[in-house]
Order: C-alpha cells, then sequence, then structure tokens
C-alpha cells in the first residue's frame, strides 16, 4: 500500500478547514437526514441496543432493505441468506472484493473511478483494468464505448465494478451501457460488483436500473447500497450486500474478520426509515436536482464549462475556458486563492492526463453556501 498516501477527500477537506474556504470537495451534506431518523437512532441506544448485532445484521434492517429492492425494483431477496449488513458500502465493498479477487485476477473498472477500489482490487491481490468512459460529443456525457469495453477483457478477467450513479461524472448508465455490460458479464462469465450508494439521487426523471435485473444478472452480480446518500447520514457508515446466496456467503465469510458486524442500533433507525421516509428521499432528489441547476448555473457564469449531470453530488467542470490546464494546481490553489475547495478529477484517474482539464464539484449543501461560493468564484476570476 506505499503508492497509497492520504485520500484526495481528506486532503481537499483538510485544505479547506485550514483556509476557510466553501467546501464543495468531499461529498457530504451539510443538513442531515429525516427527523424521525435521527430520533429513532438516539431512542434505540436510550432503549438499550448497544451491545453487539448480529454478525449479518440485525433481522429488521436485512428485511427492510429486502423490501425497498422489492417495492422499487421488483427484486425478490431472502434477507436471510441474501442480504448482509456491512460498515459502509465501503465495507461491502471490501468483503466482496477480497472474496472475489484471486491474486493476479483482473478486475474491470470504468476510468474515472471512486478512490476506493484501486486500493481495494491491490489489498486483494488483483490487476485492475481500466475502461475508459469518454466524452459524447453531441451530449457531452460520459459514455461507454462498448468495443472498449469488450477489448478490456482477458482470460483472467473475473469481476467487473459496476458504479452507476456514477461519482465522479454524474452519469447514469442508460439501458444501452446497462446491456452492453450485462453481455460482456454473461459471455465471459464475469461476476459484477455494483455500488449503488447514489440509487436514489437520479434527476429529470431518469430511472435508477441495477445491473442485477438484466437478463441472466441475478445470479451473478453482488449489489451494493448503503445509507449514507439515501437518507443524508453519510456519518452513519451502514450498508449492504445483497445477491445469490453463494456470493453473500462468500462476503459474509470475510467481513467476519473484517468487521464482524456494523452498529446496531442505527440499523434499527434505518430499518425504520427506508419504510417510512420514502417521501423525504423523493424530496431530497428533487431538492438535489435544484440545487444542481443552481450550482451548473453559477458555475457557468463563473467561466467553467460544465458537463452535464444525471445523478448523484457531483458535476463535473472544465477549467480550461478560464486558461487552465492542470486540475491539480488548480485544486491546491483554489482555497487559498479563492476561498472554494473542489476535488480534481485526476485523482479518479490512472490515465491522470485524461482528467487534467476538470474539477469535481459537490453540490449537496445548503442554497446559502453554493451561492457563497459562486459569488467567491465570481470574485476570483
Ligand atoms: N461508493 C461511492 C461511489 C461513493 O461515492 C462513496 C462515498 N460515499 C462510497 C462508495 C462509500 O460509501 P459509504 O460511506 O457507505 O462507505
Ligand atoms: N464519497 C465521498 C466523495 O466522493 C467521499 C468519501 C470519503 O471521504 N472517502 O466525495
Amino acid at each position: 500500500m506505499r503508492s497509497y498516501g492520504e485520500t484526495i477527500f481528506a486532503e481537499m477537506t483538510r485544505l479547506a478547514t485550514e483556509t476557510e474556504s466553501v467546501n464543495l470537495g468531499q461529498g457530504f451534506p451539510d443538513t442531515d437526514g429525516p427527523r424521525s431518523l435521527l430520533e429513532g437512532a438516539n431512542r434505540y441506544v436510550l432503549e438499550g441496543v448497544n451491545q453487539y448485532p448480529p454478525g449479518p445484521g440485525r433481522p429488521e434492517l436485512r428485511e427492510a432493505v429486502a423490501r425497498y429492492r422489492k417495492r422499487h425494483h421488483g427484486i425478490e431477496l431472502d434477507p436471510e441468506t441474501q442480504v448482509y449488513v456491512t460498515v459502509g458500502a465501503t465495507g461491502a465493498l471490501a468483503a466482496s472484493l477480497l472474496s472475489l479477487v484471486e491474486r493476479g485476477d483482473e478486475v474491470l473498472v470504468f476510468e474515472p473511478m471512486y478512490d476506493s477500489y484501486a486500493a481495494l482490487i491491490s489489498l486483494a491481490g488483483g490487476v485492475r483494468r481500466t475502461v475508459p468512459l469518454r466524452r459524447d460529443e453531441a451530449t457531452g456525457r460520459f459514455t461507454l464505448d462498448p468495443g472498449e469495453l469488450r477489448s478490456a477483457v482477458g482470460p483472467r478477467t473475473r469481476v467487473m465494478i459496476v458504479n452507476t450513479p456514477h461519482n465522479p461524472t454524474g452519469a447514469v448508465f442508460d439501458a444501452d451501457e446497462l446491456e452492453e455490460i450485462a453481455k460482456v458479464c454473461r459471455e465471459n462469465d464475469l461476476i459484477a460488483v455494483t455500488d449503488e450508494v447514489y440509487e436514489f439521487l437520479t434527476f429529470d426523471g431518469l430511472p435508477h436500473v441495477p445491473l442485477a435485473t438484466l437478463p441472466g444478472m441475478a445470479e451473478r452480480t453482488l449489489s451494493i447500497s448503503s445509507v449514507g446518500k439515501t437518507l443524508a447520514v453519510t456519518g452513519w457508515k451502514t450498508g449492504w450486500v445483497m445477491g445469490p446466496e453463494p456470493l453473500v456467503r462468500a462476503a459474509r465469510t470475510v467481513n467476519q474478520f473484517l468487521t464482524f458486524s456494523a452498529n446496531g442500533a442505527y440499523q434499527l433507525a434505518i430499518a425504520d426509515a427506508l419504510e417510512t421516509e420514502e417521501n423525504w428521499i423523493l424530496d431530497q432528489r428533487d431538492a438535489l436536482q435544484r440545487k444542481r441547476d443552481r450550482l451548473a448555473e453559477g458555475l457557468v457564469e463563473a467561466g467553467f464549462d460544465v458537463r452535464p449531470c444525471e445523478g448523484t453530488y457531483f458535476l463535473m467542470a472544465d477549467i480550461r475556458p478560464l486558461g487552465f490546464s492542470d486540475c491539480e494546481e488548480l485544486a491546491r490553489a483554489l482555497p487559498s486563492e479563492a476561498g472554494v475547495a473542489a476535488v480534481p478529477a485526476s485523482a479518479f484517474y490512472d490515465h491522470e492526463e485524461e482528467g487534467a482539464h476538470l474539477l469535481r464539484f459537490a453540490f449537496c449543501k445548503r442554497d446559502e453556501v453554493l451561492d457563497e461560493a459562486l459569488v467567491r468564484l465570481r470574485r476570483w476570476h
């Protein structure tokens, strides 16, 4: 792990704090999740739910997860054997990749990619192969080229990590892209590990379609999600793995020795809120869509070229119209020069030059915070 230093999120949040900047770097909301969720956790703690929960998770949460996957996506899961609770999606990704990847196995990831994938593949002794998401000239979207996907598959390829809605681009894979991914998995006998932490944050009426719902995919997909983005409590670090019994069992075997179990009282509060706070979840999505627009318009006024964003907390902005070409240099200078922090997109690339002209901005902030960032950016340039 020698090549892995401090994560870009920790570095940018530290810089933002030191310079009293508006932090549009690390993706966390600056308002809390629904009141009933917070009160629920409080109540369960005071009622004495404070000892180890069962390793696979509280049955109440596993059942609530199975029910929402059925309600929203028509997926049938046995909560006993096909849902497993972890310490965040991060814990779920770790347990999944450590259980599926043998030394020397190749793992396909789309580039740009969320930072923990590369590190976890290394921890598992795997080798990552990246497939670029490229700018579609007509729409400006980040899209997948089926030819590039196919040519990345080799005899040692075993797993594909599929993140949609996608961090950092804000792209949501469309039906054609998902079908291509599914076809490549089926034809090459790959296991898909999906990262769906933004499953409830798609905009403009776009659906979130879990890869596991495509033909032939349920039996070869481990689906991962977590509470952080769904209920705006990123610090609660509670996630879940869902899928066929043998794959979930494999992740469970590994996780017994990673964290054993996850925070119990919170699991009960989350189970309640997944049922009772559906309207809150929809309202949050709509509010985030408006925030996306607010930030995008302001960034365009400030001189950036903003890429389309279909979901998540994030949008990508091209810095070249402002006369810059090195996003790392700019991201490190921006907090002290402008009082705003963002994340350099190169941090999400193996081929860093591909992202060198992009900054990732988070819009999961109060409107007045976004406005303050925009005032500062206009004053700066
Ligand atoms: N995957 C993606 C794509 C993310 O953006 C994040 C950050 N929240 C995670 C996983 C980690 O999720 P958690 O906080 O539930 O571990
Ligand atoms: N998911 C958050 C982001 O992309 C960061 C999580 C973290 O700090 N590791 O900004």
